[in-house]
């Protein structure tokens, strides 16, 4: 059996602590689904090419160096329905702190309840990468700051042209 998993996100933008995930998770399954979520009501700072088109380019390495299938995708519905839908046995998450905690264990509660042919995996984070979080990434960027230590030197750039823009 292909073991198959499927890691949800935002990735706005994709940052080295996803990246860490994603490393990690990829010693565990032998195919990797890296989902963006794109529902309707958020306003993201990138859109979604864009952020599949981010992850793509720094994990394009990782599945060539493993020879695990990495495939990078969007999703509109229902996390679970998503998985389903993609093949994955395993769902993905990572966990920094405590706030991590509490909103993860809720939502794999109820993630459990409407499919309980689906596992919740949780990586702790590593510590190098503990305090990176997409929000303060972005709006790091949008002061000006450098961001170089947080995120992939592709995201990097991409960030600093949004704000030319
Ligand atoms: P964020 O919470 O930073 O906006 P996402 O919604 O894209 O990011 O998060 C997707 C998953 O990645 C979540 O399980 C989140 O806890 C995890 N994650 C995000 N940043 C890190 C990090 N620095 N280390 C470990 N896991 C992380």
């Amino acid at each position: 059996m292909t073991r198959t998993g499927f890691y949800p996100g935002s990735f706005d933008p994709v940052t080295n602590g996803h990246i860490d995930i994603i490393a990690r998770s990829a010693k565990l399954v032998d195919r990797l689904v890296i989902a963006v979520g794109v529902h309707h009501g958020k306003t993201p700072l990138f859109d979604g090419p864009e952020r599949v088109a981010m992850i793509e380019e720094n994990v394009a390495g990782l599945a060539k160096k493993t020879g695990i299938e990495i495939v990078v995708t969007t999703f509109d519905n229902l996390t679970v329905d998503a998985a389903r839908e993609a093949g994955a046995q395993t769902i993905v998450r990572g966990l920094r702190d405590s706030g991590d905690f509490d909103y993860e264990m809720q939502m794999a509660g109820m993630n459990d309840a409407m499919a309980d042919d689906i596992e919740t995996i949780f990586l702790a984070a590593s510590p190098a990468v503990r305090h990176v979080a997409a929000t303060f990434v972005r709006q790091i960027a949008a002061m000006g700051g450098d961001v170089s230590p947080f995120v992939p030197k592709s995201v990097a750039g991409r960030l600093a042209k949004k704000r030319k823009k």
